[in-house]
């Protein structure tokens, strides 16, 4: 159910209807627009019959969400979210916001030096993971804790923003402190005490798209980190299983326009887990954007070769660097920046 505020409604209309809805069980989200002020409520909705909602002081209408996600769905926020990662740099606006570095964390150098040459192009968001979520268990499976302190300190270094997957929810605190975005892996994605725990963080998550999920079930994900009280969820569109085998996964690119009708959270694409081909990284990033996705996530590696994880999907920051450039023609033909 979803309660929408006259544009004139006062804080004092706003804390009278939280009071009598919290009394009668019923948890409410507060969304509080530039236009006017909408509440959701979550619980049983039979509570709701006793109380007149609509009688009350400063409501205009009250609307029940039909959607199974409620605090993600467009019905109960009509213009998308804008989410803050770090001081200024923002996702969800006019600017797409492109995260890009290393599959993993290999050492404080190599790390450094590929923060430096993306920022060159034009990135403000390091992406490199120091928990891997790998098939084998003999791969490696990232620096862990170390990894982080290398991640914070390069942050720190470079100004950019910082992203890292977070694969167990006993390690959400230890992650939060030292990155900026929290990222929840494709594997996880229905992890649901992972969901619940970052639920819980003050740092922005972003939500990989499960490898066999549909995109309801990726929606209700990102329900459960909300309805923990974390209103900070990235979406990101990383490639399905099919039956195809010439691309590691496939890039749903009707999941970005599905998505941005049914849900106010920004989403992203990211082309490297999509295709799993450096050859095929530009052309899909660039779909991407011309889709309408709020951002782009890519791996880019000094020496792909050499790279301890994902070399094959990796661009080396030459073409990185050229590849910005043509985003940049992209977003600006779609109304967007880079
Ligand atoms: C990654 O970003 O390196 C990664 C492991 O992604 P995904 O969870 O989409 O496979
Ligand atoms: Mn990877």
């Amino acid at each position: 159910m979803i309660i929408v505020l006259k544009p004139e409604a006062t804080e004092e209309n706003v804390t009278h209807i939280l009071e009598k809805t919290a009394a009668l069980g019923l948890r409410a989200n507060v969304s509080r627009g530039v236009a006017r002020t909408i509440i959701g409520l979550i619980g049983p909705e039979d509570k709701l019959q006793v109380v007149p909602l609509e009688v009350f002081p400063g409501v205009e209408k009250v609307m029940p969400v039909l959607a199974p996600y409620k605090l993600v769905s467009r019905e109960i926020r009509k213009e998308g979210s804008v989410i803050t990662v770090k001081g200024d740099i923002t996702i969800g606006g006019k600017k797409i916001l492109v995260m890009a570095g290393p599959c993993a964390i290999e050492g404080y150098d190599m790390l450094l030096s590929i923060a430096r040459k993306v920022k060159a192009a034009g990135c403000t968001a390091l992406r490199a993971g120091a928990f891997k979520p790998r098939t084998s268990p003999y791969d490696f499976q990232g620096l862990g804790a170390e990894g982080l302190k290398m991640l914070a300190a390069v942050g720190q270094e470079t100004g950019l923003a910082t992203v890292t997957e977070v694969m167990d929810p006993r390690d959400v605190e230890l992650v939060a402190r030292h990155a900026d975005v929290l990222q929840l892996g494709a594997r996880n994605m229905q992890n649901f005490s992972l969901l619940k725990e970052v639920g819980k963080a003050r740092k922005p998550v972003l939500l990989k798209r499960g490898i066999s999920a549909t995109i309801k079930e990726w929606l209700m994900s990102a329900e459960y980190v909300m309805a923990n009280g974390n209103h900070d969820v990235i979406l990101c569109e990383r490639g399905i299983r099919t039956f195809e085998t010439e691309t590691r996964n496939t890039l749903d690119i009707n999941a970005v326009a599905v998505v941005k009708l049914k849900s106010h959270l920004p989403v992203m694409v990211d082309p490297s887990h999509g295709t799993g081909r450096c050859a095929l990284v530009g052309s899909v990033a660039k779909a991407g954007v011309a889709a309408g996705a709020d951002g782009l996530i890519i791996e880019v590696h000094d020496n792909p070769e050499e790279a301890w994880s994902d070399g094959e999907q990796s661009l080396r920051p030459g073409q990185f660097e050229a590849l910005m450039q043509e985003l940049a023609r992209v977003a600006q033909a779609v109304g967007r920046e880079i």
